[in-house]
């Protein structure tokens, strides 16, 4: 991000000041846009007035001269309930206005949120994101964007601050499908790595000997050369991505897999095993803690 450039004219609105959407208002606050806030959470309004960001306390007051409205809600369903009705978003924003929505949602209803906006005149991106809280707050994340050319360009002083790689997939909905790709893999890969090494432990070697071998193998993943030694081998677990929200992208690709009519059995497969894990794992639990689940049942 370049921290030059002084965007003071532009008002941005953030809607969802959670763990990514209060990083993404520090991270545009950093790079000189005015920005106000919103969040359904008492809790989460005072933790970001307590880190300097402008908290409004209605959707009108919010919108007020904004020119961009970043999303970063739990899923979908939030973003339809926030976008439609005769006060809703759509009514509310200006004619040319941009919405920016960073939540990993469902490419259905997200085609039914852009097509609500459009009627208001309203453009629309979705642009899911990779990289967690610490991605959000430094400006560091990755962004699968499905928007019109135009739209991308309106934005890009935004897509700059937020994303340091940025990937134009498609139209609106690709960055979605895109983005439950990226998740399913990231599901699977921690199943599969996290398999593959209780048989090595099995079979006389311990993870931490065989680590940085199939790292620097072709077995690796993100999965290895990440989240095993940063936040599972060391028992943290403190990645900021729960178990609820990866069992709903899960969830998501496998509705995108029934909708395409294909039969999928490794993703069906892994798709079941996050599903089951919910008897064991909490919503709130970190999401590498899937590794610890015995799935033997399912
Ligand atoms: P979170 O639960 O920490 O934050 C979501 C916030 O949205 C909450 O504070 C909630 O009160 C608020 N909210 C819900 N409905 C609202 C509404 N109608 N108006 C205003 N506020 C509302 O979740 P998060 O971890 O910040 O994730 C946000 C999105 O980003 C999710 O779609 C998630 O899948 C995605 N994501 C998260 C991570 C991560 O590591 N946490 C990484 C990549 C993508």
């Amino acid at each position: 991000m370049n921290e030059e450039i002084m965007n003071t004219s532009q008002l941005i609105s953030v809607i969802g000041l959670g763990k990514m959407g209060l990083g993404m208002a520090k991270t545009l606050k950093r790079a000189g846009f005015a920005v106000r806030g919103m969040d359904l959470s008492a809790q989460a309004c005072q933790t970001a007035r307590a880190e300097g960001i402008d908290v409004a306390e209605d959707l009108p007051a919010l919108l007020s001269g904004a020119s961009m409205i970043v999303l970063s809600l739990p899923n979908s369903q939030n973003v339809l309930s926030l976008v439609e009705g005769t006060h809703g978003l759509a009514k509310l924003a200006g004619e040319d206005t941009l919405v920016l929505d960073t939540t990993t949602g469902d490419p259905v209803l997200t085609r039914q949120v852009a097509d609500i906006l459009s009627k208001e005149g309203v453009r629309y991106i979705d642009a899911p994101v990779s990289g967690g809280p610490r991605g959000a707050e430094s400006g560091q994340l990755t962004m699968f964007i499905g928007a019109d050319h135009s739209d991308i360009e309106k934005a890009q002083p935004v897509l700059e601050a937020l994303g340091a790689k940025r990937f134009h997939v498609g139209g609106v909905t690709a960055g979605q499908i895109a983005k439950l790709v990226n998740n399913l893999l990231v599901a699977s890969h921690l199943l599969t790595a996290s398999e593959a090494f209780k048989m090595a432990e099995s079979a006389g070697v311990s993870i931490e000997q065989l680590i940085d071998a199939v790292n620097a193998g072709s077995g690796r993943s993100g999965v290895t050369l990440y989240n095993y030694p940063s936040r599972i081998m060391n028992g943290a677990f403190d990645s900021g991505f729960t178990m609820g929200l990866m069992r709903k992208d899960v969830n998501l690709a496998m509705d995108l897999m029934e909708q395409s009519g294909l039969k999928l059995p490794v993703s069906s497969k892994v798709g079941a095993i996050w599903k089951a894990s919910a008897a064991a794992l909490a919503d709130g639990d970190d999401f590498n803690r899937i590794v610890t689940f015995d799935s033997t049942e399912n």
